[in-house]
């Protein structure tokens, strides 16, 4: 299958086991009415919801491959890092998922703190009745717990004035290092790709300096495309991948319904010689023969 006729795969989405608003289960079954016949879950730092995503893929004829989106820092930048891989999680990235659990907490704790200098009393607790109580805690339930306290009119403000890159709540030293992260996946099996490479707000060069770190620690793929993207990007982008022949992959970062995306609404991939993640040699079986 090539990536310009993928229309089929989507291997960037969310689930309630992060900050996505459909269970697992929920989410195959919008995957699947939408004519999906292959996704991956990618949750933030969690596999919580793999398993019931896996069963109910299976229950649909659907094939589902395990992943997650890893929270990394780089130059100071919050990197994410999808991993894909074939079969069960093995324990280096266990415990890279049980770092990142603890790295999570702490840094709720942080932006609670910050957020109170602000004026937002009892962050914390405000943030965990946003989340549900069930998960750790994110960013949207920080800025969830802003709005809901009349300190912003609406989320897009909470990250521009107090989550969003920069700002105060903005906190990345919890993070492992991109390099300790693709030490990780690298040990186990997986295949690392940089999550979409257009939205740090990085200028070309910085970009191509991340994605040279990133091919010489071992990462292997890129999303060439992400949601809907603008073209003349997407054609440069397909040539700072093809000069380091990096594997492209494609996902939408679908989170929940009623915005402008849903599974598989994806920018059509421009004209590449580029390889599909789906050929990794050692991610083919979990694509069943793709
Ligand atoms: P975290 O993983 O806790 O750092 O939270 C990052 C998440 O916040 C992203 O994956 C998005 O789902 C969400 N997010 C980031 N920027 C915005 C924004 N401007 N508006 C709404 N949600 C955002
Ligand atoms: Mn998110
Ligand atoms: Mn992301
Ligand atoms: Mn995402």
């Amino acid at each position: 299958m090539s990536l310009e006729r993928a229309r089929h795969i989507d291997l960037h989405l969310h689930s309630t086991a992060s900050d996505g608003r459909l269970s697992p289960q929920a989410l195959m079954d919008l995957c699947h009415q939408r004519g999906l016949s292959c996704a991956a879950l990618t949750d933030h730092d969690t596999i919580d919801g793999v398993e019931a995503a896996a069963q109910q893929a299976r229950a649909l004829g659907m094939t589902l491959v395990p992943g997650v989106e890893l929270s990394t820092r780089w130059q100071g930048v919050g990197i994410h890092v999808v991993a894909l891989w074939h079969g069960e999680a093995r324990p280096p990235m266990t415990a890279l998922l049980e770092r990142l659990a603890h790295a999570r907490h702490d840094r709720a704790l942080e932006i609670a703190t910050r957020l109170e200098k602000v004026g937002l009393e009892n962050a914390l607790e405000r943030a965990r009745e946003q989340s549900g109580g069930a998960r750790l805690l994110g960013r949207p339930d920080f800025a969830r717990a802003l709005v809901a306290a009349g300190l912003v009119p609406d989320m897009a403000r909470a990250f521009k004035r107090y989550l969003g890159s920069g700002k105060t709540g903005d906190v990345k030293v919890h993070w492992p290092t991109l390099e300790e992260t693709l030490e990780s996946v690298r040990l186990a099996g997986g295949v690392a790709v940089v999550a979409h490479p257009l939205r740090y707000g990085l200028t070309r060069r910085r970009l191509g300096l991340l994605l040279d770190e990133f091919t010489a620690l071992g990462g292997e793929g890129a999303e060439l495309i992400s949601g809907y993207q603008n073209d003349d990007r997407g054609r440069d982008l397909a040539s700072l991948l093809a000069k380091r022949g990096l594997y492209a992959s494609l996902g939408s970062d679908f989170h929940y319904q009623g915005g402008a995306l849903a599974p598989g609404t994806l920018s059509a991939a421009p004209r590449s010689q580029l390889i599909p993640i789906w050929q990794h040699p050692r991610l083919a079986p979990a694509f069943d023969g793709l």
